[in-house]
């Protein structure tokens, strides 16, 4: 199903949704809206933090930023375009482009669904396109041009997240960590994010010095669940899913050409993501769908 294998840290930016569907957080099934972020630095035994929120966010939109779950808020949006008047086609995997005459008409789809036709193929395959590959928009990558990113759920009780983090309502919040002892000084941070009845709690590095230092990210999420300054913001709590995903890294000059004749490429596919301290992607992959739709 739509989402089923889409992984967000946990900030969901919804100024391009909120254009697209106005006062969308009336129906979708958001978690709850940043009105803060507190980033942290971090050596072994001490902590420098400094913190931004504001009254302004907790009104409409919200700051644009809302904690989400991808397999939950993606069903909703692909209702959306349902209504709308697409045609949605999952559980299958597309593992080709069709060509006639230079010119991309459709994709190859793996099992019943076989060949589909289209005047303009839109490539949205995440940050491994391998269509962008196959049309020869991208080459293979080099490990300095994606990071890692793996995140654990972990249920609390509501009430305990909201004395916790200091929230009330539908009110969340952002922990960043930075620099040093977050990552043991590989490049890259932690992150705890707020949901309803749940933390998102995200550890991302990029992949080069991963390898240059020959760790394990499974081990360097331990290390950071455990250090003093994020043990107590989990205490008690449950894992309850465990997801892992690459991200685009490296800046513009790893960016692909975006279009051949016949196809578009997108989002993650286009390596449209701020790697900077944000992390965000989706208003990027949102705002390329709609410019795509647009052309
Ligand atoms: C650990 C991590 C944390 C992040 N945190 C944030 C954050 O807090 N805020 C933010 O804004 N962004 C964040 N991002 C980035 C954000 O998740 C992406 O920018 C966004 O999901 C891109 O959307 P997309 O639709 O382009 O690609 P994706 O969400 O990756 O979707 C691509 C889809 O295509 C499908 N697919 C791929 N290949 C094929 C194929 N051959 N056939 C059929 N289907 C295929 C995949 O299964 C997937 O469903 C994070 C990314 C990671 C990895």
């Amino acid at each position: 199903y739509p989402g089923a294998k889409n992984v967000l840290g946990g900030i969901f930016y919804t100024t391009i949704l909120n254009r697209l569907i106005p006062n969308f957080w009336e129906e979708a099934p958001v978690e709850r809206h940043i009105k803060g972020i507190q980033i942290f630095l971090l050596s072994e035994t001490n902590a420098v933090s400094i913190g931004v929120e504001s009254e302004e966010h907790n009104k409409p939109p919200y700051n644009n930023s809302f904690t989400v779950s991808r397999a939950k808020f993606d069903q909703w949006y692909a209702k959306k375009a349902e209504e709308a008047g697409a045609f949605l086609i999952t559980n299958t995997v597309v593992d080709d482009l069709l060509w006639e005459n230079n010119k991309v008409v459709g994709v190859k789809a793996r099992g019943g669904e076989g060949d589909i036709y289209a005047d303009v193929v839109i490539a949205a395959d995440g940050v491994n396109s391998l269509l962008a590959q196959k049309a020869g928009l991208r080459k293979d990558f080099r490990p300095r041009q994606v990071s890692l990113g793996i995140k654990e759920v972990i249920e609390l009780p509501r009430e305990v997240i909201e004395e916790r983090f200091h929230l009330s309502g539908n009110e969340g919040v952002e922990l960043k960590y930075m620099a040093g002892d977050a990552t043991k000084g590989i490049w890259g941070g932690g992150n705890i994010y707020t949901n309803l009845e749940s933390l998102s709690v995200v550890v991302w590095v990029a992949l080069e010095s991963l390898m240059e230092r020959k760790l394990k990210v499974t081990e360097l999420m331990e290390q950071f669940k455990d250090h003093p300054f994020v043990r107590n913001y989990i205490k008690g709590g449950k894992t309850v899913e465990y997801q892992a995903h690459l991200a685009p890294d490296g800046g513009y000059d790893f960016t692909p050409k975006y279009y051949t004749h016949g196809l578009l490429v997108v989002g993650d596919a286009a390596r449209f993501l701020n790697a900077s301290i944000h992390y965000e992607g989706t208003n990027f992959a949102m705002a390329s769908g709609e410019a795509a739709a647009n052309t």
